[in-house]
């Protein structure tokens, strides 16, 4: 029955006990506890050029970096802010616990952003530093005063972040730990660490205040305990295929990973044969990956040829993965787990994670996203009347724990609407609880078509069309026309080469898997559906093609 004024709110919880967690370290020092049982193992291994550096080489650099940020002329200082405007590298690593150690904190940026984007976070974010190479470098604005680091070149008025700040030279004054503990006793757990931007997938990006507190937090919900939610150790070796300056692979990969004292192999960007590759090579266990990459290795011909038997853990994330692609990538990799974890940038990031993974698994449906993590709680209500809502009964997901974000940045007007006086953060997304604790996401709240009263969920839609074999991508929106109807689900198509495809076939192909109401009523082929590269749709583009297309 549902919640009533008097009855208590319905929570769900993990299936796994609540941890004791220690959440008041630095964000480098609760990733780096196992550094005396783990220095000499291998720590980040450069997928380019195979160079390792083993856990006790990135203690020690990442020190040395620290020194160089506090000295002139950059001269860091706790509560400071640098720009990581890199591709994955070791020294995106160094420089994001470097940043730690000083106090200050990160705000990471695609190095593939427009002049534009990167002046808007520079300012909005505060940052002195930045750290780039010299693919962005030109893009970075001259009128703001900031110490440019490259890590790849040699630039008039930049400095080099191996010649100028890493030195080897021994004469040079380097600080070490004592500055590391004069640091600390201001230290306050609460302190920004990270300073992520959300996606910009429905509007502008949001600046996301992630501290210390809350990323260890998240990161002690996913790997630690007796039966860790995801069973992650020493002897792993996972592979970083996905960008670091997004809080998914920045926290599940790269703070996850070092946390169980794992070997991390980097990829600087994601290529479907060279992470092949590198998975054979390198005998990589776990593979974090998005649902794009999950479907180009499930329709990949060449997959099957490869020795891909050393994955025995396959995260994906970030995006809707429906059901049927789940089948067909477990048809290529037999012998290891597939499973999701669902995260948003302002959730620390990560609500809920496939209990699959844990060290003792538990049963799993596809389709699912796991299963809320520990000392977290996370409740389902009605858009509407904010009532909380039973199991199988879909409304807006929302989490509360101390892994959630401190607020958007300068904005507390914002954050007021996302997390309310008792700490539920409202995620926008709709969801429901099955019997056995698993969720399903359903969509986001401001995607949901509304036809003729009926919910119809785009994501179900898509999730239903890449399946037809003569379908490479496709995208549903609503189409508003008369009041009394509202909303009709139209279809972007992106049809595969040399395909014949017609409007009818893929009117009819939803027709007999849908009910009514959530059939496709138009489709307009297209070349490309406009993406993030982590799968999302940018739906704002399509609304805008569709507002072109009816002017015409
Ligand atoms: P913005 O908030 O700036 O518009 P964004 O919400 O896409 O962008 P992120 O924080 O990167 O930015 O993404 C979080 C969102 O991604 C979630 O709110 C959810 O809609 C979606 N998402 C994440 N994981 C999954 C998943 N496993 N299945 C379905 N959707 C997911
Ligand atoms: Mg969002």
């Amino acid at each position: 029955a549902p919640a009533t004024e008097a009855s208590p709110e319905i929570i769900f919880r993990s299936k796994l006990p609540d941890i004791a967690i220690t959440n008041t370290l630095p964000l480098h020092r609760y990733c780096f506890e196992r550094l005396p049982e783990v220095a000499a193992r291998p720590c980040l291994i450069d997928g380019a050029t195979g160079g390792v550096l083993t856990y006790a080489d990135v203690d020690r650099l990442s020190r040395r970096l620290a020194a160089a940020l506090r000295r002139a002329p950059l001269g860091l200082r706790r509560g400071g802010v640098v720009m990581s405007l890199v591709r994955n590298s070791p020294e995106f690593v160094l420089s994001f616990f470097a940043t730690s150690r000083v106090g200050a904190a990160v705000t990471t940026a695609n190095p593939m952003s427009t002049p534009h984007e990167i002046e808007s976070q520079l300012a909005a974010a505060g940052a002195t530093v930045v750290i780039t190479e010299s693919m962005a470098a030109d893009k970075l604005p001259s009128d703001i005063t900031l110490t440019v680091v490259l890590i790849d070149e040699r630039r008039d008025g930049c400095l080099h972040f191996w010649d100028d700040l890493m030195s080897e030279d021994e004469a040079s004054p380097l600080a070490g730990d004592e500055n590391d503990d004069e640091d600390e006793k201001v230290f306050d757990p609460d302190d920004v660490v990270a300073l992520p931007y959300s996606s910009g997938t429905t509007g502008l990006p949001k600046g996301v205040m992630l501290t210390h507190r809350s990323l260890s937090t998240s990161v002690a919900q996913q790997v630690d305990g007796e039966n860790p939610n995801i069973g992650l150790h020493a002897g792993d070796v996972i592979l970083c295929a996905l960008p670091m300056f997004h809080i998914y692979s920045l926290n599940t990969i790269m703070m996850c990973g070092l946390r169980v004292g794992a070997a991390i192999v980097v990829m600087r960007r994601f290529d479907l044969a060279a992470m092949m590759d590198l998975v054979e090579r390198h005998r990589v266990t776990i593979a974090p990956l998005v649902p794009p990459i999950v479907v180009a290795v499930a329709k990949s011909e060449a997959a099957a040829a490869r020795d891909l038997s050393s994955v025995r853990m396959v995260l994906s994330g970030a995006a809707p993965m429906g059901k049927d692609i789940e089948d067909a990538f477990m048809a290529k990799l037999p012998g290891a787990v597939l499973g999701q974890g669902y995260g948003m940038t302002e959730a620390g990031p990560v609500l809920s994670m496939c209990l699959a993974f844990a060290k003792e698994p538990f049963k799993v449906k596809s389709g699912a996203c796991g299963t809320v993590v520990r000392n977290a709680e996370l409740k389902i209500i009605d858009p509407d009347t904010g009532k909380s809502l039973g199991r199988n009964l879909p409304g807006e997901i929302c989490i509360r724990g101390q892994q959630i974000m401190k607020g958007y940045l300068n904005n507390p007007e914002a954050t007021k609407n996302t997390i309310d006086a008792e700490g539920w953060l409202h995620t926008g997304d709709i969801g429901y609880v099955d019997d056995d604790d698993e969720i399903f996401i359903v969509d986001r709240l401001k995607e949901i078509i509304k036809y003729r009263g009926f919910q119809v969920a785009p994501a179900e839609l898509e999730a239903l069309l890449i399946t037809h074999p003569s379908i490479a991508d496709a995208a549903v929106v609503g189409k508003q026309i008369e009041p009394e109807i509202g909303e009709i689900p139209v279809a972007f198509v992106a049809k595969t080469e040399g395909s014949e495809l017609s409007e009818d076939d893929v009117k009819q192909f939803i027709a007999k898997e849908v009910i009514y109401y959530k059939k496709i009523r138009e489709v307009f082929f297209v070349d490309k559906i406009p993406k993030a590269p982590s799968g999302k749709i940018l739906r704002k583009e399509l609304r805008k093609q569709l507002q072109h297309l009816q002017q015409e």
